[in-house]
């Protein structure tokens, strides 16, 4: 840094989440002067855990499975349709998944984890500043050739930089302020969102492993739809942690404002459900959470780039919500393509929109944007089958039910009637529609 009184850096990263630190990270190994600032008390201080997608944090730290703080790989993976008082699961998994890499596929506490990634970006030679939150962006120019100088933090202070990687989440105050300054062009559709409320309950790890029927170097991912979540378009999630299991829900905003549901009392009617409360038994809730998540998809991407600037991560809406709901691993993904552009900047002296064209190339070339042209349907389809989260779940738990019931009648009986029940209300049409749409969530 500069000694003079204005702080001068190569580069400002907003926001210390997974996309911010993989960004500074990659940009100190590149040998920029990097100053990462997150609001929290630190890295992760205001984010709880979940699924984590490990492909490319070992691609920035080989074999980072093995240091990071990771609490269980995902050597299972469920699928389960809730009914009232019903339910039915598709439960699946390989003896492959329990070695490593564990099919890059891990439950983290994103409090820990999202702080070792910090600690591996101050290795690298980044400046954490944490605690401390940007109101923001510092402009030079005019309307025509404004472009990003750095950041207004709160309080006054003031950081120049050659260029700002933006890098805030979902809630992103900073970003929208800068799409208006630097008249950023809109996605196709407007962003659209979801809120998630997530709770993670402590509980013995013995007791875990029985319940879960898992050995002690082995994790679950469950998730779930139905009746709950009755009148929205969402669903729920169980992950096993090695002392703890992490539930949430997540439903788009949309469809909570129209049902006159709270997000707290969604996550409470799936927490009560008999398919789900057992596993619960006895927990102590440790730890709460809600969040935003941007569910727009391919089409709701916006201009990434300005002069000074990139926009990376849940702030620039590149979160898959597909089966895969993948978040962190594309933020991440993100944060790292924007370094090495930065970097490519750098070696080149151009800082301008031109000159951090590598990052949205890098996308372009890589799985984040490729993923999410794949499921470019899904957020229509979410919306445009909400049979798909309760009535077709209540359904075909009530189907397998009925099937299997035992009463003194004959079998071919009580399997007529089953059927008979299942179709009798069954919008058909609409159901092989939903159905054959949905494989696109695939
Ligand atoms: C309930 C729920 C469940 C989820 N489950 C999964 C899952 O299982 N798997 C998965 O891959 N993804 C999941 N996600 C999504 C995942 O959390 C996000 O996609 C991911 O965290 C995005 O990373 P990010 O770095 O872009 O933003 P974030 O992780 O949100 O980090 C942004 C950081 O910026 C900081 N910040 C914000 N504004 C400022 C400011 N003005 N100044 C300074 N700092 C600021 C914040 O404090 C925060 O630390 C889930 C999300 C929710 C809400």
């Amino acid at each position: 840094m500069d000694s003079d009184d204005a702080v001068k850096v190569d580069a400002v990263v907003v926001g210390g989440g997974p996309g911010g630190l993989a960004a500074a990270l990659s940009m100190a190994r590149a040998g920029l002067e990097t100053v990462l600032i997150e609001r929290g008390e630190y890295a992760g201080s205001k984010n709880v855990g979940g699924l984590f997608y490990g492909t490319v944090l070992n691609s920035l730290i080989p074999n980072a499975f093995e240091q990071a703080p990771i609490e269980r790989p995902v050597s299972r993976r469920s699928i389960a349709y809730l009914g009232p008082g019903t339910h039915m699961t598709v439960d699946f998994g390989a003896e492959a998944w329990s070695q490593p890499p564990y099919n890059n596929t891990y439950i983290v506490n994103r409090s820990q984890f999202d702080r070792w990634l910090a600690k591996q970006a101050e290795e690298a030679g980044a400046t954490l500043l944490e605690g401390m939150v940007v109101d923001d962006l510092l402009y030079e120019g005019n309307n025509g050739t404004r472009k990003v100088a750095g950041v207004c933090l709160r309080g006054g202070e003031v950081f120049h930089a050659d260029v700002v990687v933006l890098a805030e989440g979902a809630n992103c105050l900073v970003t929208e302020k800068a799409r208006k300054a630097l008249s950023l062009r809109s996605g196709r559709h407007e962003q659209d969102y979801a809120v998630g409320v997530k709770e993670i309950i402590g509980l013995p790890r013995a007791t875990i492993e029985e319940r879960f029927h898992l050995e002690p170097h082995e994790g679950i991912a469950l998730d779930f739809v139905g009746v709950p979540f009755e009148g929205l378009v969402g669903g729920g999630f169980i992950y096993t942690a090695k002392e703890a299991i992490h539930i949430g829900a997540v439903a788009k905003i949309e469809t909570i404002v129209k049902s006159g549901r709270n997000p707290n009392d969604i996550l409470d009617a799936f927490k009560r459900h008999p398919g789900i409360r057992s596993y619960l038994q006895g927990g102590e809730l440790l730890e709460y959470s809600a969040h935003m998540l941007p569910e727009g998809g391919y089409h709701a991407l916006g201009e990434l780039t300005a002069d000074g600037l990139m926009i990376v991560g849940d702030a620039a809406g590149l979160l898959n919500m597909s089966l895969y709901k993948e978040g962190t691993n594309h933020a991440m993904e993100s944060g790292r393509c924007a370094g090495e552009a930065a970097a490519e900047a750098k070696a080149a002296g151009d800082f301008s929109k031109a000159g951090l064209a590598g990052y949205e190339r890098r996308l372009q070339e890589g799985v984040v944007l490729s993923d999410l042209k794949k499921y470019t349907e899904v957020p229509d389809i979410l919306s445009g089958a909400p049979g798909l989260f309760s009535l077709y779940p209540e359904k075909v738990t009530k189907l397998l039910v009925d099937f299997f019931t035992v009463t003194p009648e004959p079998k071919s009986v009580i399997q007529k009637r089953a059927i008979r029940t299942f179709l009798d209300d069954l919008p058909k049409w609409r159901f092989l529609k939903d159905v054959f749409r949905a494989r696109k969530m695939l």
